[in-house]
């Protein structure tokens, strides 16, 4: 056993050597030093404003939706370690792979066929980008290279993604000029339950129709935009995409490595508007927050058109591709959440969010509270005093990280009622004193 290290001695080589995300180098605000996670809490190595637990309010970036420790899980990674932990999959197989490649597609809307598996979700939609550069390629159109999206999305920080998140105010302005130029509609309207806005909408279907001849794909995150925004749209648009990308030859992308597995209230969020894109990336809570894994799906149609081209094959194939560990662990993940009625338990996390963000609304400074399945949000009048926001709701004993104007929740699906209770106090706290 190596030496161990006192909290002090981590805390002060992580501030020397390790970058986090989003960070500076070195690091300027001290990270909190976990030990270990157990159900919605994690523990601290030592205590923080009176603390050594903090109910976890943002399930591990969206991804920790049966907790953590789960016995479930736990038993899926022990015996595929047992067995093997990583083989390649150039020319290899497993049962791991083969059977979440099946159960995925069995899950996800009618026409997804076949699935690729990539180490990320950023690399997933690096991979379904190809796949419809590619298309078209081998179809012949070699000028269809151009993405479009809407504004206020998120996709990943690798390049191809990076030049569809949201080109104002997002992270990646330092990098206009240098990232792909792709075409970019408004942000959709606001309200998942708003009526659609037909102008809008008209804009949309302009904009496909007016770049057909040089567009390969739409790409666009279903209902809820992420990290662009946290905010919530009518799935019309969708209805409204797909009958354009239709109509025009154009493929459309949607990425839910945020919304899938239920998050908002539907196990995809195509499925609000009951319409299949042509290729779909998965990540995120694939694995219930275990192990990084991510999927691109894509139609029949999709592949054959690839397969058709000079070169035949998708050249791409990830050293972890596959990874037996994770596969495992997400098919686990999965059966697990289907075994339940995980519906009724976002049903009751909406509910509970709604009753327990309500105060806020009355707050200064707070510009809206919104609810959509197992997420809250309290959107500011002002960017976030992220120390602060952070401190306060860790002194209710809470982990949340709020980011630009916003302060979110979107709290694992085995969160009780008195948990929830009390993440939704933190929001508000957090929202008070940021
Ligand atoms: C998080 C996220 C990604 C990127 O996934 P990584 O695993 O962080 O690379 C892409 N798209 C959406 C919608 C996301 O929320």
């Amino acid at each position: 056993m190596p030496e161990p290290l006192s909290p002090r001695e981590l805390l002060a080589l992580d501030r020397q050597h390790v970058w986090h995300p989003y960070g500076p180098m070195p690091g300027r605000a001290a990270p909190l030093l976990v030990e270990s996670a157990s159900g919605v809490r994690l523990r601290l190595a030592e205590p923080v404003e009176g603390q050594d637990e903090l109910v976890d309010g943002m399930s591990s970036w969206w991804s920790a939706v049966h907790g953590y420790n789960h016995p479930v899980l736990n038993d899926a990674a022990h015996g595929q370690l047992e067995r093997m932990s990583h083989v390649m999959f150039g020319g290899l197989t497993h049962e791991p792979a083969v059977r979440l490649a099946k159960r995925l597609v069995d899950i996800t809307p009618e026409p997804l066929e076949h699935v690729f598996l990539a180490d990320s979700g950023s690399v997933s939609v690096e991979v379904a980008v190809k796949m419809c550069l590619q298309y078209w390629r081998s179809l012949g159109k070699p000028r269809k290279q151009r993405l479009l999206t809407w504004r206020g999305g998120y996709h990943g920080d690798t390049w191809q993604p990076m030049s569809v998140c949201d080109p104002d105010g997002g992270m990646h302005e330092l990098w206009q000029g240098v990232l792909p130029r792709q075409i970019f509609a408004d942000a959709p309207p606001a309200g998942f339950d708003a009526a659609p806005d037909e102008a809008y909408a008209a804009q949309l279907r302009e904009l496909i129709g007016r770049h057909a001849e040089e567009l390969a794909a739409v790409i666009v995150e279903p209902v809820v935009q992420g990290a662009g925004g946290m905010s919530f749209h009518s799935p019309a648009y969708l209805r409204v995409l797909r009958e354009a990308c239709d109509a025009h030859d154009v493929l459309l992308v949607f990425d839910e490595i945020a919304t899938g597995f239920g998050r908002t209230g539907a196990l995809f969020a195509a499925e609000h508007a009951g319409v299949a894109p042509d290729v779909m990336c998965l990540g995120k809570a694939l694995t219930g927050g275990y192990l990084t894994l991510a999927a691109t799906l894509c139609t029949a149609a999709v592949a054959d058109g690839i397969s058709r081209g000079a070169l035949p094959v998708l050249a791409h194939g990830p050293t972890f591709m596959g990874n037996p560990l994770a596969a495992a662990v997400a098919d686990a993940s999965i059966e697990l959440l289907l075994s339940q009625d995980w519906a009724q338990e976002v049903k009751r996390i909406e509910a509970g969010l709604w009753e327990g963000l309500a105060p806020a609304r009355s707050h200064a400074g707070v510009r809206e509270v919104r609810v959509l399945g197992a997420i809250g949000v309290v959107q500011l009048d002002h960017e976030v005093d992220m120390a602060a926001a952070t401190r306060a709701a860790v002194r209710e004993g809470v982990w949340l990280r709020p980011f630009r104007d916003l302060i979110y929740t979107m709290p694992p699906y085995i969160t009780g009622d008195d948990d929830l209770a009390r993440i939704c106090a933190a929001v508000c706290a957090a929202a008070r004193e940021g």
